[in-house]
Parts: structure tokens; sequence; C-alpha cells
């Protein structure tokens, strides 16, 4: 039996197509642009596609995200946090702190050793240490979004960038850029910008787990919070399809439950 998620981010939309057993079988991510539903169809038919499946095929189709609502194929929606919940629990099935870092909220979620949410905290009244943060200063510095992770490990020093606001960032690295101060030393620096806003949201208990895009396109981010909690930052096999995968994995749960009343 398959199962679909789709996640419509405010940046990105993804499509999850898995198994009965939870494995993955075509996937798909796409800018979410301006028709969130043209996008959740287009990236459902390519996930389609990739696995080799009809798409009336599917038994059911969950959709979470800030556009999940716009999702019309799905028989249900879910939250962003019990879907980026469900998938990293399902890679990882142990007590969890969740840091998912999208294209305009962060969010951390812990679950306890069941899965069972404990707490959760989310930004999204400003755009430090989001996505959105990266794209604004990979546009000031000119540089392709792809080539920051690289960058970032190229380093041999990195720049002391003191501004919280994106806006005061972008000022503060353009003053540096005339100082002479390196791409690779300001790259660091953004992305140590970026660890220092998801520390400073909640305290990183236990088990570390990273999400999102930035994570999935960024893993050195993944590195240099390791280093500074002093353990191993877990990433999931694929970063950005977290909360699609997630919500596969509860259309297949309620299937199964509907399946066990029957
Ligand atoms: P959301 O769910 O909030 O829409 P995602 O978790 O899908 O966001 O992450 C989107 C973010 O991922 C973008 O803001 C961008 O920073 C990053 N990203 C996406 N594609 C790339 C890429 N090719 N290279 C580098 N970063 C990327």
């Amino acid at each position: 039996m398959v199962f679909g998620g789709i996640d419509i981010g405010s940046t990105a939309t993804k499509a999850a197509l898995i198994d009965d057993s939870g494995a993955l079988l075509g996937s798909a991510v796409r800018r979410s642009g301006v028709d969130f539903t043209a996008s959740a169809n287009l990236a459902l038919e390519e996930a389609a596609k990739q696995a080799g499946v009809d798409q009336k095929d599917i038994v059911g189709i969950f959709s979470c995200g800030y556009g999940r609502k716009n999702a019309t194929m799905a028989q249900e929606t879910r939250t962003e946090i019990a879907c980026h919940a469900a998938g990293a629990y399902h890679h990882f099935p142990q007590a969890l702190t969740v840091v998912d870092i999208g294209g305009q909220d962060n969010k951390i979620i812990k679950l306890n050793a069941k899965g069972m949410r404990t707490s959760f905290k989310m930004n999204r009244k400003c755009a430090a240490g989001t996505g959105a943060f990266l794209e604004e200063m990979a546009l000031r510095l000119d540089l392709p979004l792809e080539s920051l992770d690289q960058l970032a490990r190229d380093a041999q020093e990195e720049a002391t960038l003191g501004a919280y606001c994106t806006v005061f960032t972008a000022t503060e690295v353009l003053s540096k850029i005339r100082d002479g101060v390196k791409v690779e030393a300001l790259v660091k620096g953004l992305f140590r910008s970026v660890v220092k806003r998801v520390m400073e949201m909640d305290i990183l208990e236990g088990t570390v787990v990273m999400t999102g895009g930035v994570a999935a396109h960024n893993p050195y981010l993944a590195q240099m919070l390791s280093e500074e909690l002093g353990r191993q930052v877990l990433l999931p096999p694929r970063p950005q399809l977290n909360g699609a995968w997630g919500a596969a994995i509860l259309a297949r749960d309620f299937r199964a439950r509907q399946l066990a009343r029957e």
C-alpha cells in the first residue's frame, strides 16, 4: 500500500510517497510560489512518477505546513509539529529534540521516548536564523545559495557578527567586506549566527535531530551545532522531506487504526 504526505511550506512544497513499512518510494521538492494548490499537485505528480505508482492507487494522503489547506488531494490535514515529530521519530525512535529550520521560521519540538510531544517552541516573528536570512545574505554577498555550505567548511577564520536582525547583519557584513574580511569567514560567521539563534530558542536536550531545507542544503550547520553542544547532532536521510514523510507516516497509521476497527 502507498501513502502520501504533502508539506506546503512558505518557501518550498514537498511531496513524499511511502510504502507501509515507511520506506520512501518517491519524492519531490518545488518552490511553493503563489499557487499552492498547483505546486502541491505538481509535487505529487512528480513523486508518483518517481515511485512508479498511479495516483489513484495512493491509499491515503495527509498534508501539513503553512499552506496545508491548499492541498486539495489530501484527506486530512495535520500540523507541521505533528508531522515533523512523526518524521523524525520514524528515523530515530527515541526521546528527541527536533530542530526544524525552514524558509521563514524555526521550530524546536521535544518528544519523549514514545514519540509524544512534550514541548514546542517556534520563532516566526523575525527572519533571523531562518532560511530567509541565509537567502538574503547570499543575495547581498552575490553568492549562489548552494555555495554557502562549502564556503563555511573552507573557512580558515570566522567573522564575528554581533547583530541579531537580518537588516543590521547585512549592514555589518557589508562593512566587513569593505574591511577586507574573506567571504568564507563571513559565511561561517553567518552560519554561527543561525546556530546561536536556534540555541537561544530553547535548551537542546538529549538527542538532537535537525530537519528542514536549511539543514538539508547546509549540513555543516549540524556539524557546527554538534561542536557547540559537545555531542553529535543527527540528520535524517532527507531532512527537507521530513514533514512530508511524517505526514505520510500519519496517513499510514490512520489507515491502520481504521482497518483495526473494521
Ligand atoms: P519551508 O518548509 O518553510 O518552506 P524548507 O524547510 O523547505 O522551508 O526550507 C527552505 C529553505 O531551504 C530555503 O529558505 C533555503 O534557505 C534552503 N534551500 C532550499 N534549496 C536550497 C539550495 N538548493 N541550496 C541551499 N539552500 C537551499
